[in-house]
């Protein structure tokens, strides 16, 4: 896998300040694309060893309340075995700090029988705080969005739901418990 960017003390791409990885290689080349070099699976660096010990040092300070991952498509298959592992020891060693994932697959794309479900997909998603998923569509533009680009978008608080689809014993993505966001950003008023 290769990435084109790491953004550190990031606050554009989830709560608080963050470290954010954008992978390279998206395959679904939505009009519009806010990021289309990172289409490319070739572009940018390969994502080896010393840069995962990089990344793991930006979250040790206290002030940094975790990962993004976003893209290109973090959830494209070789995408998802090439971050498996890394967000596994992410987790492992910051088990308080949260991880983000943006996607353009919707929730029920990632399960089983879903266009994107790989080996893989299971062990990531566990990993996973926050899913922001769906496609970036132009027509539900919303630049009062926070976070996302399109109305269509979901912010999914994937603990929430995972407690939800185990309690009523259905799938992720009949039980999907969106992220609250602050009242101060949600409704734009003070
Ligand atoms: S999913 Fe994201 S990176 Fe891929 S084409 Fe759409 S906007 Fe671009």
């Amino acid at each position: 896998m290769n990435y084109s960017e790491i953004k550190y003390c990031d606050i554009a791409n989830g709560e608080g300040v963050r470290t954010s990885l954008f992978v390279s290689g998206c395959r679904r080349k939505c009009p519009f694309c806010f990021n289309e070099e990172a289409q490319n699976f070739a572009a940018g660096k390969p994502f080896d060893a010393a840069v995962e010990d990089v990344i793991l040092k930006s979250l040790e300070p206290e002030y940094v309340d975790g990962l993004t991952l976003l893209g290109g498509e973090p959830m494209e298959p070789e995408n998802q075995r090439g971050l498996v592992g890394f967000v596994e020891r992410v987790k492992d060693r910051f088990p308080s700090k949260s991880i983000w994932c943006f996607t353009g697959d919707v929730l029920s794309e990632l399960e089983e029988g879903g266009r994107h479900h790989t080996e893989a997909t299971d062990r990531l998603l566990a990993c996973v705080d926050i899913l922001v998923d769906g496609p970036y569509v132009q027509a539900q533009y919303d630049i009062t969005l926070r976070f996302r680009g399109s109305a269509n978008q979901r912010i999914i608080d994937l603990n929430a739901t995972r407690a939800a689809s185990a309690e009523r014993g259905v799938p992720l993505s009949e039980a999907v418990c969106l992220w609250q966001d602050d009242p101060v950003f949600s409704t734009h008023s003070m």
